[in-house]
């Protein structure tokens, strides 16, 4: 049998919640330890510029921004391991967790860092032109600002889709909504702000087929209407998905109470406490409202001092 790894703090997951977690949990003496999940660096290392985070005026990169976060955190000696928790047991006092090499984790004290991930269509030209950088997002806040004064495109009909299509109306030329069936998902003011817009056109019953394109960049986006079956090429420099995201929180739902979406709720208001004493969360596991780097690094600054208030409290 594998022998049993203490630790007074685990944190799971890292993004910019878990590392400023890390970076205050380690300059509390809390001797952190981080497992980094399946995406080291969270979200942002899928975006290009981040021009938002306070304190980098002329922007940076989200890698760069990731691997400046990761570098402090170690600083602090932060023990920020390459893999991930695959299982956790927080039923006792103690909280177990199992991370994919087998090693066997007792933490007084967790942070649940994990993250949200967006969901895309699934379409190769869509992670295509993801991947390489050129005119597919999943956030209009994150990336509105590099087509302004440019026609987008954005797929979805919920209250996240209507409001980064109102977002990127104020910067953009024309704003084309797709949205699947006949009628929006979004509650009804998010909807008629939309349909109030002079420069947001909306196609109902319409699907996407391809995100087109010139291998540098996207030029545009075959649809098909559902109904007729008419198909049509709208132009386009950015193809904005807003179809919701997941939060990473599957092996945490025995344990944790999450809401009917499964993000984790938050036990007491203006904490990052979760229903199991010890255990407390930052980041977009719990948020999907705000859904910022610098949101997700002030509950990740929270959650550390919660846990480290935590830890006094029984005698740390
Ligand atoms: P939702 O799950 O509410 O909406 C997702 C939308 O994407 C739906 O319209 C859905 O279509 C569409 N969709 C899903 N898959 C596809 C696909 N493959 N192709 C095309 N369209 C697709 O997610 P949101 O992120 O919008 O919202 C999540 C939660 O956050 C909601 O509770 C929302 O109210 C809340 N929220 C609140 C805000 C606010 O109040 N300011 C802002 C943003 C979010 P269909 O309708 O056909 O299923």
């Amino acid at each position: 049998m594998s022998e049993i790894e203490k630790v007074k703090c685990l944190i799971i997951g890292s993004g910019p919640a878990g590392y400023t977690a890390a970076i205050y949990a380690a300059r509390a003496e809390m001797k952190p330890v981080m497992y980094q999940g399946m995406q080291p660096g969270g979200q942002l290392t899928t975006t290009n510029e981040v021009e938002n985070f306070p304190g980098y005026p002329d922007g940076v990169t989200g890698p760069e921004m990731m691997l400046q976060l990761e570098a402090q955190a170690k600083r602090f000696d932060t023990d920020v391991r390459f893999g991930f928790i695959t299982k956790v047991d927080f039923s006792g006092g103690v909280h177990k967790c199992w991370a994919d090499d087998g090693t066997e984790i007792h933490a007084d004290t967790v942070i649940i860092s994990t993250g949200a991930s967006a969901k895309y269509l699934g379409l190769e030209s869509e992670q295509f032109y993801l991947k390489n950088g050129g005119g597919v997002s999943a956030c209009a806040v994150c990336d509105g600002f590099f087509y302004r004064g440019q026609e987008t495109v954005i797929v979805g009909a919920g209250d996240s889709a209507c409001e980064e299509a109102h977002y990127l109306s104020k910067l953009c030329t024309k704003v084309t909504m797709l949205v699947r069936r006949d009628e929006f998902r979004a509650s009804k003011i998010m909807a008629e702000r939309v349909q109030n817009t002079d420069n947001i056109e909306i196609l109902f019953n319409t699907n996407t087929v391809e995100v087109l394109g010139d291998g540098q960049g996207v030029s545009g986006v075959l649809v098909k209407n559902n109904v007729s079956g008419e198909e049509s090429t709208i132009p386009c420099t950015g193809f904005f998905v807003a179809i919701g995201h997941k939060p990473n929180t599957d092996i945490f739902k025995d344990y944790i109470d999450l809401d009917e979406t499964g993000y984790i709720e938050y036990a007491e208001p203006g904490t990052s406490k979760t229903n199991v004493p010890g255990v407390f969360v930052a980041g977009d596991s719990a948020d999907k409202t705000y859904r910022q780097a610098i949101t997700a690094a002030g509950t990740g600054c929270m959650a550390a001092l919660d846990a480290e208030r935590y830890l006094s409290s029984i005698g740390h």
